[in-house]
């Protein structure tokens, strides 16, 4: 039968099947055969308790839940309620904010402000850099914006950051593009991860700097730190690094409220971008304050109050990070158990430091994939390796991981 298509041409051939969702079907069906308890579901990147049921914080919940209702339900200026923003600007930097000029706007959770920064800083055709592991929606993106995306190998053979790898990327597409926009998903990436040191930093900011000043290209630095309130204390060092930057390098950072809050759903971001130009911020204001405008309107009244009810009492805030620190050392005992055991058996990772997730890098993600569902593991395949969502799995059913792992790597 001849294909029938309504669809505008740039939108044909658009869909995507959702892997995670289709791993973890699998492991629902497993477990209804040899029951849950036996079943080690690795997929979803949220944090789960042993029964599988979403982790929450307890002081969200119960501020959640005092607002007013004829306030929540209201509409919420475009930009985004201004103490929200300010107070998004407080738990961002903490004490490192950096000497620049420095606008937020809301945006539909993180997703919303890498939306806006691929949107309104590359042209149509235009391609942006990340690197070679990365979250899948980054690629959707792309496709749906009508970009293209190309990719650095992220870590070297010492299993270091690539800086090399990423400054040649960047240098090379700046020979053929004016805006050159790089998106770094750090502290805690998704999915190894890893988070750059303040030297990498460092290196990263002094490159893109004497590329700037050659006065030929914009560098647009795009920062991801979905992840950053489970990295380690200390792991804010690095935005005061984007102090007096050229103007031409502007610094955008991308806030979500997902994690770090447990509100996945209530679709609560930000946009933030630094300048030492007020010029340039005063059009990243304007722009994507048009943008959000233009696509989703205002955003989620009850998750912008809720952060600023957060704000304004320090008590409730520091028991909020109380309670998150719980989970973040929780999420640390799970991982040294499988890093740990990993060692012993000699599973090959890669680099992690913090955040929700562990990878293991292997030509024949899809075949380990398929083994290890016979042992009841169920992991992510993804192109260059198997993801480990530790985030979903508790610390009990993690021992004797990493050894089935290795073994299934090893038959195939
Ligand atoms: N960036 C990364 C790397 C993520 O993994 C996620 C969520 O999974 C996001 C950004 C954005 O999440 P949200 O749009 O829910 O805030």
């Amino acid at each position: 039968m001849e294909k029938i298509s309504l669809v505008a041409k740039h939108a044909q051939d658009k869909s995507e099947t959702d892997n995670i969702f289709g791993v973890n079907s699998a492991a629902n069906a497993k477990a209804e055969i040899v029951g849950k308890e036996n079943i080690v579901n690795a997929s979803i990147g949220a944090f789960l308790d042993a029964s599988g049921k979403l982790i929450t914080l307890p002081t969200v919940e119960k501020t959640m839940y005092s607002l007013p209702f004829d306030d929540v339900a209201n509409y919420a200026p475009i930009a985004g309620l201004p103490d929200y923003i300010n107070a998004v600007i407080d738990v961002t930097f903490g004490e490192n904010k950096p000497d620049a000029f420095v606008k937020g706007i809301a945006t539909p959770g993180g997703s919303g402000a890498i939306h806006h920064a691929i949107w309104n800083y590359t042209e149509e055709g235009d391609t942006y850099l990340t690197s070679d592991w990365f979250w899948g929606p980054y690629k959707t993106m792309a496709r749906e914006m009508m970009r293209k995306i190309d990719t650095f190998m992220t870590f070297d053979e010492e299993g270091k950051f690539n800086l090399q790898a990423c400054i040649e990327k960047v240098e090379a597409l700046a020979k053929v593009q004016k805006n050159v926009l790089l998106i770094l998903n750090t502290p805690a990436h998704n999915p190894t991860g890893y988070s750059l040191t303040d030297d990498e930093w460092q290196a990263l900011i002094d490159a893109f700097t004497e590329l700037c000043n050659k006065k030929e290209n914009n560098i647009i630095l795009f920062v991801d730190i979905a992840y950053m309130d489970f990295a380690p204390e200390g792991s804010r060092k690095f935005f005061k690094k984007f102090s007096n930057l050229p103007a031409n390098f502007l610094v955008l950072v991308g806030f979500s409220m997902s994690k770090g809050y447990t509100m996945y759903g209530y679709r609560t971001g930000c946009l933030l971008g630094i300048s030492s130009d007020e010029q340039v911020i005063t059009e990243f204001y304007d722009v994507n304050q048009f943008s959000s405008r233009g696509t989703w309107s205002n955003c989620t009244r009850s998750g912008m109050r809720l952060l600023i009810d957060l704000w304004k009492n320090p008590e409730l805030m520091a028991k909020v990070n109380a309670e998150r620190n719980e989970y973040r050392e929780s999420m640390e005992d799970r991982a040294h158990t499988f890093i740990n055991e990993a060692k012993e058996v000699g599973l090959k990772m890669c680099p992690y430091d913090s955040g929700f997730f562990i990878t293991i890098p292997t030509t024949k993600a899809e075949e380990v994939g398929l083994k290890l569902r016979e042992d009841n593991i169920f992991l992510v395949s993804l192109k260059k390796g198997l993801r480990i969502a530790i985030c979903a799995v508790p610390a009990e059913k993690i021992k004797g991981m990493a050894t089935k792992i290795k073994k299934a790597i090893d038959q195939i």
